[in-house]
């Protein structure tokens, strides 16, 4: 039994869904690969230094960033090396613990994320013109598939909704407590600035 079996594929959609999902990973490597040879960066390099503008500096360490990217720590230290000799990012050392730091980007850094940060626009351009109700439906299911492989420990991180400690579901209904609201289905966070895991 494979998926990418065609006579198998052809012949049954849950087989479809998972070949066109392959492809579409495609797209995302193809994207960044564009932007990687336009500024002479590896799609890691790109993706740290997006990743460390949008999240907090604690989430910005070699063990944090290695986890997040389902990377070994030698090969994010070595990332961070190179970035750091581009002058892309710096270093602040922990004042406790000389041999810990964390990761800032900086005014050389900001400029090329802004060069690269819209690598997924084409995506966005397709999404954004969809049905309002497809997309809901989509997003109910990329969110749920996405709890699904976080649960099989396939996905790692996830500061979504679902793991989070304000997160509660009352008579099938959910709720943030941080935010005090219901959630629908196009509210739910798949990464959220205050998140808190359970
Ligand atoms: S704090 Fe953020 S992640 Fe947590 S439940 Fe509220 S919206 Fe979701």
């Amino acid at each position: 039994m494979s998926v990418f079996n065609l006579n198998e594929q052809n012949a049954n959609l849950d087989k479809k869904i998972v070949a066109g999902l392959e492809r579409i990973s495609q797209v995302f490597k193809i994207l960044l690969w564009e932007k990687s040879k336009l500024h002479q960066l590896s799609p890691i390099q790109i993706q740290l230094l997006i990743f460390i503008k949008y999240h907090t500096q604690n989430q910005s360490t070699v063990s944090y960033l290695a986890h997040e990217f389902n990377v070994s720590k030698p090969t994010i230290s070595d990332t961070i090396k190179t970035l750091e000799q581009k002058k892309y990012i710096k270093k602040i050392i922990d004042k406790v613990d000389a041999r810990s730091y964390t990761i800032e980007l900086t005014e050389l850094g900001k400029d090329i994320v802004l060069e690269t940060e819209n690598f997924a626009d084409p995506l966005f351009d397709i999404i954004s013109k969809s049905d309002a109700d497809d997309k809901i439906i989509l997003w109910r299911n990329i969110s749920d598939m996405i709890l699904q492989l976080n649960k099989m420990k396939i996905i790692t991180i996830q500061r979504t909704c679902y793991n989070c400690k304000f997160f509660s579901k009352e008579e099938n209904v959910p709720f943030c407590g941080l935010l005090n609201q219901e959630l629908k289905s196009e509210d739910i966070r798949m990464d959220c600035g205050e998140f808190i895991q359970v």
